[in-house]
């Protein structure tokens, strides 16, 4: 294989103990942060589809991804030269409870791109065989969940969310036989690979493990490395570095949720496992996004009993997950006044965001006190009236301060008895929030302005990623392809893609894949 000059640092890999082991047998890893492991070559690696946008990130150019070997490398049957995969070493907390030791079951990181301008980021596959952490599964990835995880990563940087990215999928040419719904009906469906990439993939998991061994050392030596590595602003923290180190995740994590929030991503497995140190939206699995507002709304099957990680409560869970993080990190500190305070400050930050976007979202200059009960009458009118939740605020951008009406938000609606039952409400809303407006110094062009970047017109609809599934799982990637044009510019009014703006078709309110999805990928 011709390879290309591309400089890669595994600095994950140099800085931090690896397992004595190397190679898939299943095993506990204990005192080490990685283990070395190949990916398991495939039957016919093919590229289903590129992020043009990632490619040039990384300074990779059309010769590269256009030529045959680029599908070998990232379905993982070839390496670049500098390419050192590993699997990662972490636990985590699944649905409330200590899982012990998990670890990148299917997840294998090539190596540290770094970049002409400097920039470093770790390219890693998911599903490409398995690894000391699979147990007892195959470390594959079907079709449908990479699609998933390849567009959603993607839709999500372009509006604007902290997230991993991804910059291929490639089909395996390999069946993946998987149990959608745990019900005995296990089927064979086409497997595809996915390379994410991210400064780091490193976890709240990844300390929680040591901690839980009681290993400090290693403990200690993954705090330094990652803020060595991922936190280049610390570099002359001193003493003070784990204090400022863990304000930092709070915010970052503060942040990232409260942008979930704003565009109506349910995550589905917050699990601390799946909460990135950087505060980056990290694995995509049974995700999903609000359609008719509804702040219980889980897509996730696994989770249907608790509700757990429904939309409405997630600012919560992950304040409980970095609760876990401050006990993991608490061994690294003599008194734990910075982990409260780290605590408190996520607290202050979500708040502060939260009030910046009840003013980018309604159009006004700033969030004043009553502004927060304007928005929860909102949400509620929302709710009662099964409204679309992306819809009904896009909507809010047309009405008239000086001559409110209902006109504006009719397509938001599903259910029409469910529109007249709440229409009194809604009226008398609209003239309180007309009032306000009237009241506010924003002019309507700024107004209009501030609203289109805050309220997206597209968003990877449950079933906008189903439909385009059920074409690529035919061998058409048409659907995949448009969907990723589309979710590129997700705040713009695109004219002739308006099916990409709908609302949920009938035929998806209950269907698996759209409102019902399992952990099972
Ligand atoms: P998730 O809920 O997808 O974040 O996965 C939880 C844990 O299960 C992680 O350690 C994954 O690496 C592992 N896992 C999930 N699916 C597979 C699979 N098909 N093969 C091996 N490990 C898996
Ligand atoms: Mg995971």
């Amino acid at each position: 294989m011709s390879t290309p000059s591309l400089q890669f640092d595994n600095r994950f890999i140099e800085a931090l103990p690896g397992d004595t082991e190397t190679g898939p047998r299943v095993r506990e890893v204990r005192g080490a942060a990685w283990s070395s492991v190949l990916p398991t070559p495939v039957a016919d690696p093919q590229l289903l589809a590129l992020s043009a946008e990632v490619a040039a990130l990384l300074g990779l150019g059309p010769d590269l991804t256009g030529s045959p070997d680029f599908a070998r490398v990232f379905g993982g049957n070839a390496l670049y030269a500098g390419m050192q995969p590993w699997a990662a070493n972490y636990g985590g907390h699944q649905f409330g409870h200590w899982a012990g030791q998990l670890g990148d079951g299917r997840a294998i990181s090539l190596g540290e791109l770094v970049t002409a301008a400097g920039a470093r980021w770790e390219l890693q596959l998911k599903g490409a065989g398995r690894t000391p952490y699979s147990r007892g599964a195959d470390g594959r990835a079907v079709l449908r969940s990479s699609i998933r995880e390849f567009l959603c990563s993607e839709a999500m940087h372009h509006l604007g969310v902290p997230t991993t990215r991804a910059l291929s999928l490639v089909g395996s040419g390999d069946r993946v036989v998987r149990d959608m719904f745990y019900d005995g009906n296990a089927r064979p469906e086409p497997g595809a690979i996915v390379c994410r990439v991210a400064p780091s993939f490193i976890r709240f998991g990844t300390f929680e493990l040591p901690a839980s061994r009681g290993d400090v050392a290693l403990l200690r030596q993954l705090a330094d490395a990652c803020i060595a590595r991922d936190f280049p602003e610390l570099a002359d923290a001193g003493t003070e570095r784990h204090a400022r180190w863990f304000a930092l995740v709070c915010e970052r994590t503060a942040l990232m949720v409260a942008h979930w929030m704003r565009v109506g991503f349910v995550h589905g497995v917050m699990n601390t496992d799946n909460m990135s140190i950087l505060g980056l939206t990290i694995d995509y699995g049974p995700y999903g996004w609000v359609d008719d507002y509804d702040p219980d709304w889980t897509p996730n099957t696994t989770d249907a009993q608790g509700r757990r990680y429904r939309f409405g409560t997630q600012p919560q869970v992950a304040y409980w997950n970095l609760t876990r993080l401050a006990q993991a990190l608490s061994p690294l500190f003599d008194d734990v006044a910075p982990l409260h305070a780290g605590l408190a400050h996520f607290q202050s930050v979500h708040a502060r965001r939260e009030r910046e976007d009840i003013a980018a979202k309604f159009g006004l200059a700033q969030c004043r006190e009553d502004d927060v009960a304007l928005r929860a009458a909102w949400l509620q009118i929302l709710q009662d009236g099964e409204m679309d939740m992306t819809l009904a605020f896009r909507g809010l951008m047309a009405v008239d301060p000086q001559a409110p009406t209902v006109t504006v938000l009719e397509e938001a609606f599903y259910n029409p008895e469910r529109r007249d039952a709440v229409l009194p409400a809604l009226q008398a809303w609209l003239q309180q929030y007309a009032a306000r407006l009237r009241d506010d110094p924003l002019d309507a062009q700024a107004r209009q302005q501030q609203m289109a970047a805050a309220n997206p017109r597209y968003v990877l609809r449950n079933w906008l990623a189903q439909e385009a599934i059920e074409r690529a799982e035919q061998g058409d990637l048409a659907g995949v392809h448009a969907l990723q044009a589309v979710l590129r510019h997700p705040y713009d009014l695109q004219p002739g893609r308006e099916h990409y703006a709908g609302k949920r078709p009938e035929w998806a309110r209950d269907k698996a894949g759209c409102s019902m999805l399992s952990c099972s990928s």
